[in-house]
């Protein structure tokens, strides 16, 4: 199964969903909001660009929260300067040395979600990265969609300005 999380320009929390060939619509779960899907973007069974906005640039991650593998290390690291201080170097080394092997097994383990670089949408599971066609974040691409996405919202707020009925 191929899941989408949908993230709606106006709302900041994903709508989920599973995503298949047939289904062109996608509704915002906070506002309702609607949004047709692109259907031409399967092939075998993936996604060769978004469904939601069209690009061909979407990037690779490993599916866990930001900073997780780092924030597990550094407990290591200060319980294992505990134990230093204690007198008892085993239990030190047994910390720092779990710590890192606990990070390595997370990291193998944890599968890789797809994510949009324009409209940040979210693909996990078949189909999200056939033949591993999308690479790692990269951020001169990175930084060109966030500058796009800067400029989407100065204009829609310089629109709701001149008619703030719209
Ligand atoms: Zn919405
Ligand atoms: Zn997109």
């Amino acid at each position: 199964v191929l899941e989408l999380a949908y993230r709606c320009p106006d709302c900041e929390p994903l709508t989920k969903l599973a995503l298949t060939p047939d289904r062109d619509l996608v509704k915002c779960r906070i506002c309702s909001q609607e949004r047709a899907l692109r259907q031409d973007a399967w092939q075998d069974g993936g996604i060769t660009h978004c469904v939601v906005c069209g690009t061909e640039d979407l990037y690779s991650q490993k599916d866990f929260p930001q900073g997780l593998g780092l924030a597990i290390l550094v407990a290591g690291f200060g319980l294992s300067s505990l134990f230093w201080l204690w007198y008892m170097p085993i239990a030190a080394f047994g910390v720092l040395i779990a710590s890192v092997i606990v990070d390595a097994i997370l990291y193998a383990l944890v599968p890789d979600v797809v994510i949009c670089y324009r409209c940040l949408s979210q693909y996990r599971g078949n189909g999200s990265n056939p033949s591993g066609r999308y690479r790692n974040f990269d951020l001169a691409v990175g930084e060109r969609y966030r500058q796009e996405r800067m400029r989407v919202e100065e204009l829609r707020r310089q629109r709701q300005s001149q008619d703030p009925c719209a």
